[in-house]
């Protein structure tokens, strides 16, 4: 399942420092994920989801979990390091939009769309090269009337004449088709994806939009991208403190909430996952899935066996769960429903599973 956001810019923009953060907040949580290898440009985060605080105070179960997701970091450019976030699905892109004379910039002057069109450029020459790769070999392939190779490469060719105009591949006219899906699947061009852009501000412009952070927001807007505004530095602090010096510390700079936990959020929803929740006095969860899958298949990512022996799920949902005050009420009032397989789980489903192995 595609879980994990790689992190691009350039240098001094925040990116460590925004990882940095990132890291952080893994800390408390990585021990609960035995299955996930920490490696040092890794980080894997709880999703924000204040929904599992609000199932807790009902059940009172001993933990709460949260859905995670994994950021991965790249120490620079050039194909070598770009080739660490071609397995990721969604890129943050971050953006300088501060101002600090002691931090050097490598183009030595703010301009946010001039850095951001240097780094997408980037990105485009790398899907060159190895697009030319594929055109070589598909090339061979078609001669030797390989099934689907004739395709393959009129595809392919007219995607190297579009990014050689310096476009990226997600603006591709055949973008949506299945030929180009396939390339795309095993490409897994990096100017594809779908990009959050973190626009880096000075902590005493978070509540504002500056010049930089609108003229990032028009760019986003043309390509239907998001921008999420935060101050690396702050977020940092942020990590360290309670729920209720952090509401504080963001409250005194005019700010709503961590921007870092808006960029988790919104690179999850990008992702095309969802949760759906159990609740037991052992542990309130959430489980990620992706949007539209149907309950076998999401019980399988508690266990194999619960899709293999699959025989219904009772669902409340997440609104009649806490309007009823937990599940046995939910169930005298009706909330409860038995699904069977080809039902299609919701976003904050409250689920137990029946099975039969
Ligand atoms: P990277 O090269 O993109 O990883 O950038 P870093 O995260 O290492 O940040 C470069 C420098 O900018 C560091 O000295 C940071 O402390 C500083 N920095 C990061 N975010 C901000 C910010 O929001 N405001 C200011 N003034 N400095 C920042």
């Amino acid at each position: 399942m595609g879980l994990s956001v790689g992190i691009v810019g350039l240098p001094n923009v925040g990116k460590s420092t925004t990882f940095n953060a990132l890291t952080k907040a893994s800390n408390a949580e990585a021990a609960n994920y035995p299955f996930c290898t920490i490696e040092p440009n890794k980080a894997i985060v709880p999703v924000p989801d204040p929904r599992l605080d609000e199932l807790a105070k009902i059940v009172k179960p001993n933990k709460i979990q949260h859905s995670v997701i994994e950021f991965v970091d790249i120490a620079g450019l050039g194909n070598k390091f770009l080739s660490n976030i071609r397995e990721t699905e969604v890129i943050l892109h971050m953006v300088r939009c501060f101002e600090d004379s002691n931090v050097t910039h490598v183009e030595n002057s703010v301009d946010p769309i001039r850095d951001i069109e240097i780094i997408e450029t980037e990105l485009i020459l790398a899907d060159i090269e190895q697009l030319a790769k594929k055109i070589e070999k598909l090339t061979k392939e078609a001669k030797a009337n390989v099934k689907g190779a004739k395709e393959s490469l009129e595809c392919a060719k007219a995607l190297a004449d579009h990014l050689d105009s310096g476009k990226s591949a997600a603006s591709f006219s055949e973008f949506d088709s299945d030929v180009f899906n396939a390339l795309n699947k095993e490409l897994r061009l990096l100017s594809a994806k779908e990009v959050i852009y973190g626009a880096n501000v000075n902590e005493d412009e978070i509540s504002i939009d500056n010049e930089y952070v609108k003229k990032v927001k028009e760019y986003a807007k043309e390509r239907g991208a998001e921008v999420i505004k935060l101050c690396a530095k702050i977020e940092e602090e942020l990590i360290g403190l309670d729920d209720a010096e952090a509401k504080e510390m963001l409250e005194s700079l005019g700010a709503s909430e961590s921007g870092l936990e808006s960029i988790i959020r919104t690179a999850f929803a990008k992702l095309g996952l969802i949760s759906y929740f159990t609740a037991g006095v052992v542990e309130v969860r959430a489980w990620t899935i992706h949007k539209g899958w149907k309950a076998p298949k999401a019980a399988s990512v508690i266990h194999n066996d619960f899709e293999r022996g699959f025989i219904r799920a009772e669902v409340i949902s997440y609104d009649d769960y806490i309007a009823c005050g937990g599940e046995a009420k939910a169930k005298e009032a009706g909330k409860m429903r038995l699904e069977g397989k080809d039902y299609i789980v919701n976003d904050g489903d409250v689920m137990h599973f029946r099975f039969n192995v």
